[in-house]
């Protein structure tokens, strides 16, 4: 490992920092403190700041010489909706609200990293230090671009990170191309004709024709995807009813899709459209359909997810880097950012949560659980692989 050594100098400090935003989270859109914090931290060190980007969220602007080239790193603020089990020090003092997916590090990593690029200034052009808000499905990166992010911060590419339980503490990660999946909802009301249950024949049956068309949406991902893609359709619920002698007058199914890329995607709408719309014909009921798109795929761009590489060996060792891990079908919302400028994003291993002090909850310390914590000793190596990838990204030709 080639850890940087005032960031190692800089750790007892970074810890203070993430301690004290782990004990204080905030939902999304609601880290005004969290923001308060950060903003404060970077105009300490000297740094101007942007506020109020998509609501709460904050840029620092580190600028150094005359060259016009720029890099974007990108940390997540918010908390989860969920009561922290942990009775440890730093445990949530905020009633039902918990830092349980790490984004309390993510923020202290990149704090981290501002922290000695402000001091030491070994690179010619622009590092924008992003810390988004309401990564946890609200589309907090969404909102920071939609208020102007990459035209008010031009910048040639944009890098982000994301703890990983249960891999190795510190190595690091990462899937060239699609990594994370897209998100999405749908919902469907199927409208048939009640009647008393001894009277079928007077009835349109919205459960028959709801099982109808559960079947066959199933044959979508086995026969209309192809085998080489992945994807997920699960219905996770069907309403339908109020009493034993009662033939209803409408039905709800309500589930997700997941997909890593958007053409099996929007094939996957259509035939889920297509298969609701005629099953519901030949049965003559009626249907509505709503299919709403959350995050997009995550998909890794080659060219710089090969120059993160380089630069993860370089900080963690050629033992260090990860070659195992897989794309998740969980999803991410720097994924939107992704979509707009060429960039990587990395896992890095949280450990088997043995870090973890005593106090902490008996559940396993895995993401969205009660009983997580961030490992503590990933801040300098985080914090060490930004400040590596933005000297060696201002240094080096444009990738592009
Ligand atoms: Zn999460
Ligand atoms: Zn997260």
């Amino acid at each position: 490992m080639k850890l940087i050594e005032p960031i190692l100098e800089f750790h007892a400090e970074l810890k203070q920092i993430r301690r004290a935003i782990h004990s204080n989270p905030e939902l999304s859109y609601e880290e005004v403190q969290t923001a308060e914090l950060v903003a404060q931290k970077l105009t300490d060190w000297g740094i101007p700041v942007i506020r109020g980007l998509g609501g709460t969220g904050i840029v620092g602007v580190i600028k150094n010489g005359t060259s016009s080239r720029a890099v974007g790193i990108r940390a997540d603020m918010d908390a989860l909706p969920l009561q922290e089990h942990n009775t440890f020090a730093h445990r949530s003092k905020n009633e039902g609200k918990m830092h349980a997916c790490g984004h309390d590090g993510h923020t202290t990593m990149l704090l981290g990293a501002a922290h000695y690029l402000s001091k030491h200034r070994n690179f010619d052009g622009t590092v924008y230090v992003i810390f988004q808000p309401a990564e946890e499905g609200a589309g907090g990166a969404k909102a920071m671009m939609d208020d102007g992010l990459f035209e008010q911060c031009p910048m040639e590419a944009v890098f982000g990170m994301h703890n990983w339980p249960g891999a190795k503490a510190g190595c690091l990660g990462v899937v060239s191309g699609p990594m994370m999946a897209s998100s999405n909802e749908f919902e469907l009301t199927i409208q048939g004709k009640g009647s008393h249950a001894a009277q079928p024949h007077m009835s349109i049956d919205p459960i028959m024709v709801a099982v109808q068309i559960a079947q066959s949406w199933q044959t979508i991902v086995s026969r209309n995807t192809s085998p080489i893609d992945s994807a997920v359709l699960s219905i996770t619920q069907i309403h339908s009813g109020s009493a034993t002698n009662i033939v209803p007058d409408s039905a709800s199914m309500i589930g997700t899709v997941r997909t890593f890329t958007i053409p099996v995607l929007d094939m996957i709408e259509t035939r889920m459209r297509e298969i609701a719309e005629h099953t519901a014909a030949a049965f003559n009921a009626s249907v509505k359909f709503q299919f709403r798109r959350n995050y997009p795929p995550l998909i890794n761009h080659v060219i710089e997810t090969e120059f993160a590489k380089g630069v993860m060996k370089e900080v963690v060792g050629e033992r260090g880097v990860l070659t195992s891990v897989e794309p998740t079908m969980g999803s991410e919302d720097f994924a939107f950012m992704l979509l707009e400028k060429p960039g990587c994003y990395v896992f890095i291993g949280n450990g088997d949560g043995g870090h973890r002090e005593s106090g902490h909850g008996l559940g396993p310390c895995n993401l969205h659980n009660p009983s997580y914590d961030f490992n503590d000793d990933l801040l300098p190596i985080g914090a060490s692989y930004w400040v590596t990838l933005a000297e060696r990204f201002l240094s080096s030709p444009p990738l592009r």
